[in-house]
């Protein structure tokens, strides 16, 4: 299996080297060439896997150029009950007959980045020990993404970390997830501004050719490609949880920002698996869900971006939409190059001459969610089916109930536990006590550790001289 780039410009390259890269060099996102079929005896045979075979088997086709001992090992290692709680990994539960939610958020930190990063951190662990290199990942985050990485990453040979996040700006549960880690290799560093600036200092350093090759920046965001891998996995496993043949068929509702999670849907549909519908959830920042029923794309700049209280979903850009816009253009790379160009300088598109084919033969719809739909849906599902949700969650229950067509069944994504945003749950249903794994109890009592700096690239870039030597 090779790799191409959207932009078409990129030599046809292997996954491990893929694995490691972000953006390919001619700015375009990394994807296989074409996508496995898989036909109704397979999906029969891969019924009675557990997690980790059926992992095996759908990522043995895209990794090729790993041994299959290697892959399996590193599987193993990374699907099991200590890290993810259960032997299930990814447990279906049923809110109703044709309701049912993917507990995707039973990971190290609670929210479903873990189940791709998890993987990623022992693949690059393989790959960077095989290649004799070693790396320096930077990262800007504002909660979920930077502690997935570090929960990761943590104690990897050959991998150093330095994740920048807006000082006093994330949740006390967030802070303490993160800055109470003692390993050697995770710096943590607050800086004094907001998360774009945490985020412009991260693309500062990654453009500085010379300090990007002189101590091997590389980044763990949601382009890369073997998070999308790792997350094909599930909606396999979900669909086999919630039907008993091939024959039936049910829908997706995704909770959605930068269009990762639900691009990994959309290539399982490509693959074979019999997916109804994908519904893409917005929150009040609804660029996807304009897309989807409009067939216009208008990216808002970092300002007009909403802060709201499903903050992981509260994204500008969708950074993954590229790759799905690539197919729908029927691979149309020079077409792809021109829109994301606009893009990036920018501008929007309009695609709605090819909105049937999004909605008809891709399978797509979408639906937005709004601050108080989140509290009453959050309310709702507590007090019908005594399930407590998390927002981001919430916002995937109300579009998937508002766009349920009759006898369609759904699978709501849970993207993150309740734990996570007391804040606004407690807005939803009152001071309730909300459930918290064992591994996170008295976590904001731990001693901390963070570097605060002044929002300048130079300090951090002095952060990594310190620790790193340079090639
Ligand atoms: C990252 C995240 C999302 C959005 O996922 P994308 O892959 O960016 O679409 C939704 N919910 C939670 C809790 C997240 O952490």
């Amino acid at each position: 299996m090779k790799y191409i780039s959207t932009r078409g410009q990129t030599e046809p390259m292997d996954f491990s080297d893929v694995l490691l890269m972000g953006l390919a060099p001619d700015g375009g996102l990394m994807l296989p060439e074409s996508y496995p079929q898989i036909d109704s005896a397979t999906l029969n045979e891969w019924r009675k896997l557990s997690y980790p075979q059926l992992a095996f088997e759908i990522m043995r086709l895209f990794a090729t150029d790993i041994d299959e001992a290697d892959l399996k090992d590193i599987i193993n290692r990374t699907y099991t009950k200590e890290v993810f709680g259960s032997d299930e990994i990814v447990p279906v539960r049923q809110l109703k007959d044709d309701l049912y939610i993917l507990g995707l958020s039973n990971g190290p930190t609670l929210a479903f980045k873990d189940v791709a990063m998890q993987f990623l951190g022992n693949a690059f662990e393989y790959v960077l020990k095989k290649k004799g290199k070693r790396l320096t990942i930077i990262g800007a985050t504002s909660g979920d993404t930077g502690s997935a990485a570090e929960y990761a990453l943590r104690g990897k040979d050959n991998i150093e970390v330095f994740m920048m996040s807006p000082h006093g700006k994330m949740s006390e549960f967030q802070r303490a997830q993160m800055y109470s880690l003692t390993d050697a290799n995770i710096h943590n560093i607050a800086i004094k501004g907001m998360f774009d600036d945490c985020q412009d200092i991260v693309k500062a350093l990654q453009q500085d050719a010379d300090f990007k090759a002189k101590y091997s920046l590389g980044t763990v965001n949601s382009i890369n490609w073997g998070r999308i891998l790792a997350q094909i996995v599930y909606y396999f496993k979900g669909y086999f949880a919630a039907t008993e043949n091939n024959d039936e068929k049910v829908s997706f509702c995704v909770p959605s920002g930068n269009f990762g999670n639900i691009c990994a849907g959309h290539i399982a549909r490509e693959m074979g698996l019999p997916i109804e519908r994908l519904i893409v959830a917005t929150n009040e920042n609804d660029v996807l869900n304009d897309f989807f029923n409009q067939g216009v794309y208008t990216p808002r700049p970092a300002d007009k971006t909403y802060v709201t209280s499903s903050p992981s979903m509260d994204i500008s850009k969708a950074s993954n939409f590229e790759r799905f816009v690539y197919l729908l253009l029927d691979k149309d790379s020079k077409r792809v190059n021109e829109l994301f160009d606009g893009v990036k300088a920018g501008k929007g598109f309009e695609l709605s001459d090819v909105l049937d084919a999004v909605n008809n033969r891709y399978g797509f719809a979408a639906g937005k969610s709004t601050h108080q739909d989140r509290l009453n849906t959050i309310k709702a599902v507590y007090e019908n089916y005594n399930d407590l949700i998390d927002p981001h969650t919430a916002d995937g229950v109300k579009v998937a109930q508002e766009l349920q067509k009759e006898g369609e069944v759904i699978i709501c994504a849970e993207t993150a536990l309740p734990v996570k945003f007391s804040e606004t749950i407690f807005e939803a249903v009152g001071e309730i006590e909300i459930e918290r794994p064992e591994h996170t109890k008295g976590l904001e009592s731990l001693e901390q550790h963070v570097t605060v700096l002044d929002n300048d690239a130079s300090l951090v870039a002095n952060e990594i001289k310190a620790v790193v030597a340079p090639i």
